[in-house]
């Protein structure tokens, strides 16, 4: 993706508004401040000034700003044309832009890759300012802010410097077998070093599981017996009237989908047909398809009826939990509350239950701080910040290398061995950053910019 080429976009979005932006970057912006503006803008100074066209005509005026480089937002010259807000003043002024020799058109995220090559941001920072484009909620924002000013950064930083101590110091040991009759690989408290620094990895981990609880929220599917209530839970969640609501059992048949946010937590929910052997061809699929969205969920709210009996209650829930994979977290939400006198107790078997009524909204908050710690989700944003599954991903590979380098320590007394998977694991660690990385990664990442991003 990267050449030498002058790349150019309008960085507002499509539509009108007050002020349209366009913006250009690499070697050729000066020839296009020249050709556009009359002359190049004295660097970092809002100029007046009108855009014209190659015939001398103006198109617009407004304010043009000049970066020369390194000391811009790609590490490159950039030129920013100000101008107003309209598709067509912006598609015009884009096309004079692109007149010029050298410059085109600038691809997906492609303004912010640049600046992760010329080393203006890390691969997680450049990452954070896509989240913080997308951020929904006022915990997004400030989560998103936070990594962008390189807190994440610096935290996986922090382990890669003590993953780096330990390793130096087991490789030189290794150079200096029991000289002098110390064993340095013995000495020197390197398997507690090594639990310690888990430990550390561990602590990112929650704070990463955190970020990406708050950015990509959890899937959570609502199942049950048809009448149990799922569609009158799914919009006291949403408080929106999504789900058609009926007594007609097996009226959603197909599955709806729903997101919400609890203290800025997206919920990605999902209302499935109801679970039950039919004959009826079009609910069939229905159902089919609501087994599919359970087996790749985060979690699924098992909604029972409170008006039925216990033992039937029992058999429901047995018969879908076997259904189940093992690793699915199961919330019973025993539905209907308002309809019978007295409380059942907290719970089913080996599963909590969480006692609502749909109809009143009796026992909705609860289940909402239910979902909240079950996710680990905190709404406090002191020292949070976003983070995606790759990074959780890396993390994860890094204490699984981390834990194999202290098992070849106690266990084999293994120096090699052990540093080798250290090396793997501040590689994984390095990954998050940008340190280690495939083209590949970087498209994918990139490519999922907005174009003028
Ligand atoms: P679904 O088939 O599981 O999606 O169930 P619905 O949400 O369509 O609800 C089935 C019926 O039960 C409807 O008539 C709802 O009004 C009623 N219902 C749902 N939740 C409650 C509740 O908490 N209390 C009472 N009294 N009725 C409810």
């Amino acid at each position: 993706m990267f050449d030498n080429q002058t790349i150019a976009a309008v960085a507002t979005p499509v539509g009108r508004g007050g002020v349209g932006i366009i913006r250009i970057s690499g070697t050729s912006a000066r020839h296009c401040a020249q050709r556009i503006v009359g002359h190049v803008p004295k660097t970092r100074y809002a100029e007046y000034v009108g855009f014209n066209d190659e015939n001398g005509r103006t198109i617009d005026r407004g304010i043009a700003l000049f970066f020369a480089a390194p000391n811009s937002y790609t590490g490159e010259d950039v030129l920013e044309l100000q101008a107003h807000g309209g598709s067509a003043v912006l598609d015009l002024l884009l096309k004079e832009v692109l007149k010029t020799e050298n410059v085109r058109q600038a691809g997906p995220g492609e303004f912010t890759q640049r600046a992760f090559l010329n080393d203006k941001m890390d691969l997680a920072q450049a990452e954070a300012v896509a989240d913080l484009i997308e951020a929904s909620s006022e915990q997004a924002v400030r989560s998103a802010n936070n990594s962008l000013n390189g807190e994440f950064s610096a935290r996986v930083h922090e382990l890669t410097e003590k993953l780096i101590n330990l390793r130096t110091y087991i490789e030189a040991a290794i150079d200096f077998p029991e000289e002098d009759g110390v064993d340095y690989l013995a000495a020197g408290g390197i398997s507690e070093k090594t639990e310690e620094l888990l430990k550390d990895v561990n602590k990112v981990k929650q704070a990463a599981l955190n970020g990406a609880a708050l950015r990509e929220g959890m899937k959570i599917v609502i199942a049950g017996r048809p009448n149990a209530g799922k569609s009158s839970l799914l919009n006291r969640l949403s408080g929106q009237e999504t789900a058609i609501v009926t007594s007609i059992a097996g009226t959603t048949r197909d599955t709806l989908r729903e997101q919400i946010f609890i203290d800025g937590m997206p919920l990605h929910i999902i209302d499935t047909a109801g679970l039950r052997d039919t004959d009826d061809e079009v609910e069939k699929i229905g159902v089919t398809r609501a087994w599919k969205e359970i087996s790749d969920a985060d979690m699924v709210l098992l909604v029972i009826d409170a008006t039925v009996s216990d033992s039937e209650n029992q058999r429901i829930i047995q018969d879908i939990t076997e259904k189940i994979p093992d690793n699915l977290k199961i919330c019973i939400v025993l539905n209907k509350t308002d309809l019978i006198k007295e409380s059942k107790g907290g719970r089913f078997g080996k599963h909590a239950v969480i006692e609502i009524s749909a109809k009143t909204g009796d026992g909705i908050d609860r289940l909402r701080n239910h979902l909240k710690s079950s996710m680990g989700y905190t709404s406090c944003t002191e020292g949070s910040f976003t983070a995606r599954r790759r990074h959780l991903e890396a993390i994860d590979a890094a204490q699984s290398h981390i834990l194999l380098a202290k098992q070849q320590l106690d266990v084999y007394a293994a120096g090699e061995l052990a540093a080798e998977e250290l090396r793997f694991a501040q590689n994984s660690l390095n990954e998050i950053t940008g340190e280690f990385t495939s083209d590949d990664l970087l498209t994918r990442i990139f490519s999922s910019f907005c174009i003028g991003k």
